[in-house]
């Protein structure tokens, strides 16, 4: 049971330490956390309808947040902690800032120790509150990261360009993780030739980790659509773990069934199956309910005991050793700018069909629908079919931006942003990844089994029936040729674009011209 505000002040000493737990650190490790002293010091956490609808995020995000909460908050309690808890009702319209400065001012704490938020505006406003407080902040690294801000700076300075790949080869060093001596296990230290399979006829995806809601989550479910009707995507049904023995239960779930084809079959696409071999521990790394070393030592055991290839281990711990520690070190790195970059100088709006999946193009279609009932995609779906349309119809980063940010349950601008402005988009100029990840309908076509319940025709170039991407792709490519041209990876492509006849250029411009112009009257595409 959670301890509301009321019923608690009085337990509440004068001159204690608050432990201040934003709804992204919930986890007994953290540094907030770790030296907590349950005689004296007071765990505070806030419900906060401001925070929660800075973007109207996806109503299964909002109660997983809430019920991770609450959860936790039992958890502490349950364990002799004393924390003072206050609920979006209580709250109101109140800012996070403003309800933590009046807790503040109530129990005058001498101390609020904090781990470092996540979100860099939340950041920016416990900087400003402690200027003019009574009380000292300690705010201390955020450990749900292997690397410190500092630790990044430092490798990223003097470069002109970062990449992914050096900054992992550090990290796996550094942790001793896969390394046999002071060699990558296996002699390489990226697997990846042998994965990105297409997948093949009568694979069995094994079932995903579901959790039944208990009565924390059925409430806070029933809250989110009495407070927030209006967000996007489906409640029902709920099946996320809510709590860390469940998220750990989900973690050993993937690592006995899906990492051996983890590997294999990361890129592939298949209709109806949304997990495919995926991990789905995104959402619970990002709350806190897991730390990233204890999943990238489980995937390692994994491959010791010999339960699962190299190439599957590498390739899962190169995701979150690599790219997830990468990005966020190039959000703290590049913030604020970041998030105004448009290096493409994009400008459509980002199309209806993004909401409500109505669209012709078979493979949207599934994405969004997918994503609408889950708040979930996995990657390949992110990149390659709604960040590719995004990419190459030349959607405006901050309408892309905006929609990833809200419709995911795993997302949180310190990720979304730079995998949206910087992966996707290219709209960093090419600070985060060397190419753009444009790609036309054959590549969807190997990748997954959409295009055989397409509208479309996947190997038509042109006219009314060609698949959108085929044209679209080689339209981008032609608008932004200047900015490409000398990319040593895009030479073969220019190459290919220059023996061109000026009619199939022309024709790829008309083609292209009139889809934009469908979207722009808002018809069906
Ligand atoms: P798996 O495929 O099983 O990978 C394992 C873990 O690796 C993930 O749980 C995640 O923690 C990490 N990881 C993998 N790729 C990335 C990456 N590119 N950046 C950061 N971490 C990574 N991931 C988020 O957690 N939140 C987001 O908001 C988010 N937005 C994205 C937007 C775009 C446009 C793209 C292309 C990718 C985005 N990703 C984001 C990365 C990735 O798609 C998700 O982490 C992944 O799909 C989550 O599913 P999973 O747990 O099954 O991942
Ligand atoms: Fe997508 Fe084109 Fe294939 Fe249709 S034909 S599913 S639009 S790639």
């Amino acid at each position: 049971m959670v301890v509301h505000y009321k019923a608690f002040s009085r337990m509440v000493s004068k001159m204690s330490t608050f432990r201040f737990v934003f709804h992204d650190q919930l986890n007994r490790e953290m540094t907030a956390l770790s030296d907590l002293d349950p005689q004296h010091d007071v765990v505070v956490m806030i419900e906060s309808r401001e925070a929660f609808s800075r973007v109207p995020h996806h109503k299964k995000k909002l109660a997983f947040w809430l019920s991770c909460m609450r959860h936790f908050a039992d958890e502490l309690k349950q364990s002799g902690v004393q924390v003072l808890y206050k609920t979006l009702d209580e709250v109101g319209e109140q800012s996070l800032a403003d309800v933590l400065q009046a807790l503040c001012l109530t129990h005058r704490p001498e101390r609020v120790i904090m781990t470092h938020p996540s979100d860099y505006e939340d950041w920016q406003t416990m900087l400003s509150l402690a200027k003019t407080a009574a009380w000292t902040m300690d705010m201390r690294a955020d450990n749900r990261f292997l690397s410190s801000k500092e630790d990044f700076t430092a490798w990223a300075s003097g470069k002109k360009q970062l990449r992914m790949e050096f900054y992992y080869r550090e990290m796996r060093k550094r942790y001793q993780v896969l390394m046999d001596g002071d060699q990558p296990e296996g002699g390489k230290w990226n697997f990846d030739h042998d994965n990105r399979k297409p997948p093949v006829s009568g694979l069995t995806v094994p079932a995903p980790f579901v959790q039944e809601p208990d009565a924390i989550t059925r409430t806070c479910c029933n809250l989110v659509e009495t407070v927030f009707p209006e967000h996007f995507g489906d409640m029902a049904p709920f099946y996320f773990a809510v709590t860390r023995e469940q998220a750990l239960a989900a973690l050993h779930l993937f690592v006995a069934e899906r990492l051996v084809d983890f590997g294999k079959y990361q890129d592939a696409m298949l209709q109806g199956q949304p997990w495919m071999y995926h991990s789905h521990i995104s959402f619970y790394l990002n709350v806190g309910l897991l730390l990233p070393m204890e999943c990238i030592r489980a995937a390692e055991q994994a491959y010791r005991a010999q339960s699962a290839p190299l190439n599957a281990v590498e390739g899962f711990i190169r995701q979150i050793m690599g790219w997830r520690e990468y990005v966020w070190g190039i959000y703290w790195l590049k913030m604020p700018d970041y998030a105004k970059c448009n290096g493409l100088n994009a400008q459509r709006d980002l199309p209806a069909f993004y909401w409500d999946a109505k669209t012709d193009m078979n493979c949207l279609r599934q994405c969004v629908d997918e994503t609408k009932r889950h708040a979930y995609a996995h990657h390949i779906q992110r990149l390659m079919v709604l960040g590719n349309f995004a990419l190459i119809a030349g959607l405006h980063p901050d309408a892309v931006n905006q929609w990833y940010h809200l419709v995911y349950a795993d997302a949180y601008q310190w990720v979304e942003l730079p995998n949206v402005t910087g992966m996707i988009l290219f709209a960093d100029g090419g600070y985060l990844g060397s190419k753009p990840y444009a790609a036309s309908g054959a590549y969807i076509n190997k990748m997954s089994d959409y295009c055989r319940g397409c509208a479309y025709d996947v190997k038509q170039k042109s006219g009314e029936k060609a698949c959108p991407f085929n044209y679209l792709y080689w339209n981008f490519l032609q608008e932004n040729q200047e900015k490409f041209i000398k990319n040593q990876r895009m030479r073969m492509i220019y190459a290919t674009l220059a023996k061109m006849t000026d009619e199939r250029r022309q024709q790829i411009t008309q083609d292209s011209m009139r889809f934009f112009e469908k979207l722009a009257l808002g018809e069906k595409v």
